[in-house]
């Protein structure tokens, strides 16, 4: 942790300083955030609320103008209730990528889906389309893919699979907030996309995530769902017959949670400027060094979200030992998801996932690192390992 952040206004972008460390992540919290959250404090409504809707709302009006947005309390709920609204069933057969943060599987577990693996895109680590076109068949019932890092995946073609068997796409958001596709917003390009508030996250609530979806109807539901299978409006209302036909979860915002997106999206297109000029210094101040180079590199028709630096390098231990001796974080952050014993352990052939597990590195991005932090971690990795 940074010794010299508690004196930091929290809407800056301090620098850190070599002897201190530089970490991997750190939360983006703008001050903003801790007035309105006493706000809410103060307030009659803590929990789901006012501030649940409207930050709703906005989050709809910049990410999905033409859908809708629904709160939960966390990506991983955002991504078992897009399961649950895809009408997926135990026994569907689901295309999956193998390289994702595990919260995008495991609620195919719950559900009792057959997880397919999809290999990766060794220049993106984003889903590999020709595998997926190998893996999708008429037992597939939707396919899952996840922007990694926060480069868009190939839409275009994984929509284009999906047409062919008329069954939805589920984009896993939670790394490409602000990214955009062929000059749409993620979010508002497939049936169903999920966003993560989780503390590292562009934006954070603490723990928190959103749903957006083409089908507005179909969000009623989703509001349902997301309360014990209870229309909260009607209940409200006094009109409800106190009958529940729908299992339900406890899966909804609260209030205070609200608050801290809504500063989140306050500040958020300067953050995202600040994480994308991060991610460019990389790029530049590694151009040609042997040894190291970056994934997802030189896209013209869509935008990065910036969300990890992911280089692939050779001999990774010896560069993470060097940057560790200069107290400099890295990790791998993900790992393919047929390492875990949960998903039936290593069985598919994934001959690029194979060829990269040993290569992937993620680097130091956050709002509290300046350029001239990312210049730091570049001349220490310049001098070799
Ligand atoms: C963070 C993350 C999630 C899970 O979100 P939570 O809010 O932590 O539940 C899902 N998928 C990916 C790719 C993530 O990075």
């Amino acid at each position: 942790m940074l010794a010299s952040s508690k004196n930091q206004p929290m809407n800056e972008l301090p620098l850190m300083k070599e002897t201190e460390g530089i970490v991997l992540f750190y939360p983006n919290v703008p001050k903003e955030s801790i007035d309105l959250v006493t706000g809410v404090l103060n307030s009659r409504w803590i929990g789901q609320g006012p501030r649940v809707e409207e930050f709703e709302k906005m989050f709809e009006a910049r990410f999905a103008p033409n859908g809708k947005a629904l709160s939960v309390g966390s990506g991983t709920d955002a991504l078992h209730l897009s399961y649950i609204l895809a009408d997926l069933k135990p026994g569907d057969e689901i295309a999956v990528p193998v390289f994702t943060c595990t919260a995008t599987n495991i609620p195919f577990l719950y559900m009792g889906c057959v997880i397919k693996f999809v290999d990766v895109d060794p220049k993106t680590l984003n889903i590999n389309i020709e595998h997926l076109r190998q893996v999708v068949n008429e037992k597939t019932k939707a396919i899952v893919c996840v922007h990694y890092g926060g480069l868009p995946c190939d839409m275009d073609e994984i929509q284009a699979i999906a047409d062919k068997y008329g069954i939805p796409v589920i984009e896993d958001a939670a790394h490409a907030l602000g990214a955009t596709y062929k000059g749409k917003k993620i979010g508002e390009i497939s049936d169903f996309t999920m966003f993560s508030f989780q503390a590292i996250k562009h934006i954070t609530t603490g723990d928190g995530g959103m749903v957006t979806m083409k089908n507005k109807e179909l969000a009623k539901k989703g509001a349902r769902v997301r309360w014990f299978g209870i229309d909260r409006e009607n209940k409200q209302r006094g009109i409800w017959e106190n009958d529940i036909t729908e299992v339900g979860y406890k899966y909804q915002m609260t209030d205070i949670a609200a608050a801290m997106g809504i500063a989140g999206l306050h500040t958020f297109d300067e953050v995202l400027a600040h994480r994308r000029k991060l991610l460019l210094a990389y790029e530049q101040g590694l151009e040609g060094i042997p040894g190291i180079s970056f994934i997802g590199k030189g896209y013209q028709d869509r935008e990065h979200a910036a969300w990890l630096c992911t280089a692939m390098v050779e001999n990774r231990v010896g560069l993470m030992t060097k940057l560790r001796e200069h107290k400099i974080e890295s990790a791998q952050v993900h790992y393919r998801n047929d390492r875990y014993s949960i998903f039936g352990g290593r069985s598919n052939e994934l001959p690029n996932m194979d060829a990269i597990e040993d290569k992937y590195l993620v680097l130091p991005l956050h709002p509290k690192l300046g350029v001239s932090d990312v210049n730091v971690i570049c001349n220490v990795i310049k001098r070799g390992w």
